[in-house]
């Protein structure tokens, strides 16, 4: 048997005791299939993998080939992690969105900046969006098969020429059809829709929210939630005259046009249905809408009540974790985009409550990406650069983690945390969630600047 046509699942770790490591897998190794099935990806992997009795084929780094039998419960996991998730690679994009944020970055960066993915596998795995344009047949019948649902769909518009034109892509106009073909499956969907001023908002807007809201109304409803997000553009779009910035005032529009829908949607379906992401309240400087508004956050990864839940982690981990005051003194400089400055005040005043504890908050925006609010995790290395050098920072940068990319080394500039660390001669702490915050705050409170 030869295994030189087909792309193993390379395995990155093993985690200690368990059953992988008791059988004497090594990293390096690969996995080629489970019970005779060939792998694709970490769904393959997951479905073989609840099976009781398993019979591996796995070939080592030097092209060594074992067979594995084994028996365990149908929910222990093996243990095994691997290098990629996709291991008969990604299924790629061929859209052409003129608001594509991936062709809004200069050239000359690393690779993977400029990789457009359009896979259902990334979007059942991690919640990513796809727009269902590129689907094989085969694919549609694997979704199906496997019940990969909910998976995270960018609608944009449901009116088929409005579509089209947003993704340049003329298979874009069966968006209607392949809801139903969701609707007829019982197979669930989060829906997007980004808003491009002059071509998908106003009556486009509304019809495209009031056809969603119909595939809500079954015991298992097809679209579970749909957020409405706005366009963010830069100052390296190739195509400049097609898409205009939303402003304060086209914020407002599109903010009292949404909660006058989640009215609507709340007294048919006890839901607001659809959500409005926090740059919107952002841009058009109004007060978020409270915790309650937000229900169970159906699309907090898409940055729809992030921030309102940022702030509701942040006082609960703060009530638990801060004292009232601190051994000695210290300084911290907390980097955030200028956007959430406003909300984020409260947040330092409570940490500046503490005795010894001073954090100077600096809410920057991008010079990098040609905008004058910026959203934290867009901030790059060299905007952080340009504007802190010469300043006071402390005992060192808190930096939101959510900035970095690419194993959590790289700034989106490709500058790494390293370099601006020197840079700027000071210690930077990368900070994931409000615990963490908190924790870096009060363990490096004894270090001396
Ligand atoms: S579907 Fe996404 S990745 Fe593809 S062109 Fe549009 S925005 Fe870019």
């Amino acid at each position: 048997m030869t295994y030189s046509s087909i792309r193993p699942a390379k395995i990155s770790f093993v985690i200690p005791n368990s059953i992988a490591e008791e059988v004497g897998f090594e990293v390096g190794d690969s996995l080629v299939n489970i019970n005779g099935v060939q792998l694709r990806d970490l769904i393959d992997y997951q479905f073989l993998c609840a099976d009781e009795y398993l019979k591996l084929d796995v070939v080592d780094n030097k092209g060594k080939i074992y067979y594995v039998e084994l028996q365990k419960d149908y929910d222990d996991d093996l243990g095994l992690e691997f290098e990629k998730v996709l291991f008969d690679g990604l299924i790629q994009c061929n859209n052409h969105c003129p608001f594509c944020f991936i062709d809004q970055q200069p050239l000359g960066k690393r690779n993977s900046l400029y990789l457009k993915d359009d896979d259902y596998r990334l979007s059942f795995l991690y919640g990513s969006y796809l727009t269902l344009t590129n689907l094989s047949q085969k694919e549609w019948e694997r979704i199906e098969r496997m019940r990969l649902s909910p998976l995270y769909v960018s609608v944009h518009s449901t009116e088929a020429d409005v579509r089209t034109r947003l993704l340049k892509n003329h298979r874009a106009g069966q968006i209607i059809e392949q809801l139903k073909w969701f609707q007829e499956r019982q197979l669930q969907i989060h829906a997007q829709v980004v808003v491009c001023p002059g071509i998908n908002d106003s009556f486009h807007l509304e019809k495209t929210l009031t056809d969603l809201a119909l595939f809500h109304q079954e015991d298992i409803p097809t679209i579970i939630s749909t957020a409405v997000v706005p366009v963010g553009l830069t100052r390296f779009r190739p195509i400049k005259d097609e898409l205009i910035p939303v402003t304060r005032t086209k914020a407002k529009e599109v903010i009292k046009q949404v909660q006058s829908l989640q009215k609507e949607f709340f007294h048919r379906f006890n839901s607001n249905f659809v959500w409005l992401a926090d740059e919107w309240f952002l841009i058009g400087q109004e007060e978020l809408p409270p915790e309650s508004h937000y229900e169970d956050y159906p699309q907090s990864n898409n940055g729809v009540g992030s921030i309102r839940q940022f702030i509701r982690e942040f006082e609960a981990t703060a009530k638990q974790l801060l004292p009232a005051k601190i051994n000695g003194s210290a300084t911290f400089t907390w980097v955030v985009g200028n956007a959430v400055e406003k909300a984020f005040l409260p947040l330092v005043e409570r940490l500046n409550a503490v005795d010894g504890l001073t954090i100077i908050l600096e809410a920057l925006h991008s010079d990098y990406w040609g905008q004058e609010t910026t959203v934290t995790g867009l901030l790059t290395g060299e905007d952080l650069l340009n504007q802190l050098q010469g300043k006071d920072l402390g005992n060192g940068i808190l930096l939101p983690s959510i900035m970095l990319k690419y194993n959590d080394i790289y700034f989106l500039d490709d500058m790494t945390v390293e370099e601006l660390a020197q840079q700027l001669n000071v210690r930077i702490f990368p900070i994931t969630g409000t615990e963490e915050l908190i924790k870096t705050c009060l363990h490096n409170s004894t270090l001396s600047t």
